[in-house]
């Protein structure tokens, strides 16, 4: 009977390529020739350059180049047994001893003059570092039949599997790349890689596993990162080809409606950023498939009014508006300061209401139950145009006369479900459009990798008379800045102003007292941390509104507390105080952090500073010098000034956002920049670094490749290679890349 062999590709079996050795890559989960070469080297050793023995440690898995200088076979004392020793030198002359006790095939490969790649663990004998029965290649020499793959170019290096050592990798590798031919089917299409230069996937695993030089191995990487830009592009090219599927009630412009009244009352002219985000959103609302817009811009750009333009526009039309916040304090502000500005168009049927006006509801998880009752009846009935909520907005028994617009605020704190949840409130068959914004400045790899499928809108001006703020780190060798910083927050609100202290954590209600002092800070003595607790005791929000209360400096002043455990009410209650001017240092947690906006409140102390990253102090910060005064922003932290982390000085010596957030990034790991945090995983980013200005290059060119292959094909039958890799993307990713 005639045997069909199957074509070997990337998704054979392993075992059927090399056999028994397949058996060492089980532990990994390697099953299939894709999954073995996809297990990429961690580095390479240049066989040009040996090593240098000096910098082994002993214990540690090596591999190394040198040259044999002396090799000899000697008996073992008074047994029948020898042994082979061969000493490898590097090109200094430092000695690395080879050693055999089954000299059995050695001698003959091992010969003075000859060059090697070895791999195994270094070991100390006697005075010499010694490899015993290292696994070893002889580099170029005749008679190849060690570990091929092996020849003049960069050796590679595998990530360590226990018991299996780096040229049983090498081997199978080879194996495989023997056995694969010269195509596969490539994801990236025929046409898109003549027209960026790029190798094909199997050219580029060969480089990446077997480079004949550097500037293979350079290729092969280039080409895999391209790759994956490519394959992430394609998945957000067709999710927004499949929004575009859906349609969307269109929005115009209506003359004499809300908008343009509101527009007409504004005290201020809008930006020419302002302006231009306007039209934009205008356009997109106007058509009848779903704005995907994302407006990120600087704490206090101005996104609000732009947004509240949109939603009135909506409303205009019949329609209404939910805007979505990540807090109760933030949905009870926004509400707040959205009716305080829309002032009589907003009481629609009340006395003195604008005929055509419309209501505001507000709908947060913790109203009472009447309140709750009230604003569910105005959301039904459509009465109110514009709703103002929490995610407790979207929980199922809220109904929504006709559903226009979703505004996200601070989408970084939103889930994907939530978004998703509330979009599918739209009317019969229809989707709302969705305007996302967020104060965190995302550099543009980010945003076209994580929001590739929405529009980007951008304000980076600031209206005009904003204040700069001003940030100074005081560190606990200051002993003198830090006293100073509390009468700097007592001559403040003597002077009209308002301070807000931010503390790493809430505390407990019976913390000890900080000792009474004429400070309270980095250098002050603290009480001893809780037994069981690590590190310097970080100070919380009770016992630092307690201390200051009775701070010789502070004492006078109205102090109050806000932090995430309070019931709502009480948030509430003191945010309205603090922005009403009745309370002049608000204690707080990063409860403020996000979008609060009391324009009279000129400083902030932040304790702890250190505990912050980067765009969270940025984020903070942006709470003060929102009005005509400048800001002043004191980072306070336990460490001196020696040690002061480099962020803190990052955050104190500029206020671009977006440079701090690229140094955010620069900071972090991929992972936390595609939301790991949010979704608890890792990002499944594998070749991209999203710092890396080639990489951020690649994506810009495999975003203008993808989008343009998915708009002529957008279900890939053309492609099945290409449609095949983005059914591989893992489950988590995807979900993370459809956000928003
Ligand atoms: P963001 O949400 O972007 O942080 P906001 O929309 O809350 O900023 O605006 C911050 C403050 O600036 C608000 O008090 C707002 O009324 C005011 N503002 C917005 N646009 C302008 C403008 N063009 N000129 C002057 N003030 C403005
Ligand atoms: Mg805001």
């Amino acid at each position: 009977m005639a045997v069909t062999r199957l074509p070997v590709g990337l998704d054979t079996p392993l075992r059927s390529i090399v056999g028994r050795l397949a058996s060492s890559f089980t532990a990994k989960q390697i099953t299939t020739a894709r999954e073995l070469l996809d297990w990429l080297p961690r580095r390479y050793v240049d066989p040009k350059r040996p090593t240098d023995f000096t910098e082994l440690a002993a214990g540690e898995q090596v591999v190394v180049v040198g040259t044999v200088r002396h090799a000899e076979s000697r008996r073992m004392r008074g047994g029948r047994r020898s042994i082979f020793e061969a000493v490898l030198v590097d090109e200094a002359g430092h000695r690395l001893l080879l050693t055999f006790f089954r000299p059995y095939g050695h001698p003959g490969k091992l010969v003075p003059g000859a060059r090697v790649v070895c791999a195994g663990k270094v070991d100390r004998y006697r005075q010499h570092w010694q490899l015993v029965h290292p696994e070893y290649h002889v580099l170029g020499g005749e008679g190849d039949d060690g570990p091929v793959g092996y020849g003049e170019g960069p050796v590679a290096l595998y990530p360590e599997i226990p018991k299996v050592g780096h040229m049983k990798v090498a081997q199978a590798v080879d194996l495989v790349l023997h056995a694969m031919g010269d195509t596969v089917p490539d994801p990236v299409p025929e046409e898109v890689r003549q027209a960026r230069d790029l190798p094909g996937l199997m050219t580029a695993y060969r480089f990446v596993h077997q480079p004949r030089d550097w500037a293979e191995k350079n290729l092969g990487w280039e080409r895999l990162a391209w790759q994956e830009a490519f394959v992430i592009q394609a998945t957000l090219a067709r999710l927004r080809h499949s929004s575009e599927a859906v349609p969307a009630v269109p929005r115009p412009p209506r003359e004499g409606g809300l908008a343009e009244a509101f527009h007409a009352q504004l005290p201020f002219a809008l930006t020419d950023g302002q302006q231009r985000i306007v039209e934009e959103v205008r356009r997109d609302l106007a058509r009848d498939r779903p704005m995907h817009r994302l407006l990120q811009g600087e704490v206090g750009s101005g996104k609000t009014v732009v947004a509240l333009l949109a939603m009135l526009e909506v409303v205009d039309n019949g329609g209404q508006a939910a805007l979505l916040a990540p807090t109760e304090v933030l949905a009870a502000q926004h509400h707040r300061s959205i009716t305080a500005m829309l002032g009589p168009l907003a009481e629609a049927g009340m006395l003195g209401g604008a005929d055509r006006g419309t209501r505001v509801a507000l709908l947060t998880g913790s109203q009472g139950a009447a309140q709750r009752r009230a604003a569910l009846l105005q959301a039904a009935s459509g009465e109110a145009g514009i709703i103002v909520g929490t995610h407790a907005l979207i929980q199922e028994q809220v109904q929504l006369a006709d559903l226009g617009l979703v505004v996200v605020d601070e989408q970084h704190r939103f889930g994907v479900e939530q978004r998703d949840a509330l979009r599918a409130k739209g009317a019969d068959g229809t989707v709302p459009h969705v305007l996302v914004m967020t104060a965190t400045p995302i550099p543009r790899t980010v945003a076209m990798t994580v929001y590739g499928d929405m529009e980007v809108s951008t304000l980076r001006e600031l209206p005009g008379g904003r204040q700069p703020i001003t940030t100074h780190v005081v560190t606990a060798d200051r002993a003198h800045w830090v006293s100073r910083t509390w009468e700097r927050v007592a001559e403040e609100v003597a002077a009209g102003g308002q301070v807000y202290v931010v503390c790493p954590r809430i505390g407990e209600e019976d913390d000890p007292d900080l000792p009474e002092g004429d400070t309270v800070g980095p250098g002050m003595p603290v009480p001893e941390p809780p037994e069981g607790q690590e590190g310097p005791t970080l100070l919380g929000v009770h016992q630092v509104a307690r201390a200051l209360r009775s701070l010789p400096a502070t004492r006078a002043l109205r102090i109050a507390a806000v932090h995430g455990r309070q019931p709502a009410e009480d948030k509430d209650a003191v945010m309205r105080d603090f922005a009403a001017g009745a309370v002049d240092v608000l204690v707080a947690t990063t409860v403020i952090e996000v979008g609060v906006d009391v324009p009279n409140a000129t400083q902030m102390v932040i304790l702890d500073a250190d505990r912050f990253g980067i765009s969270q102090l940025h984020q903070l910060r942006g709470r003060v010098g929102r009005g005509s005064k400048p800001g002043l922003c004191l980072l306070l932290t336990q460490g001196t000034d020696e040690d002061a982390p480099e962020r803190l000085r990052a955050v104190a010596s500029t206020t671009d956002g977006f440079e701090l957030a690229r140094l955010d990034l620069e900071q972090r790991r991929e992972g936390d920049v595609l939301g790991a945090s949010q979704s608890g995983g890792r990002s499944g980013l594998r070749h991209l670094r999203l710092t890396n200005p080639r990489h951020a290059e690649f994506i810009a060119q495999a975003h203008e490749d993808a989008w343009a292959v998915v708009q002529a094909d957008p279900d890939l039958e053309q492609h099945p290679a290409l449609l095949d890799a983005l059914s591989r993307l893992d489950a988590e990713r995807a979900a993370y890349l459809e956000r928003g």
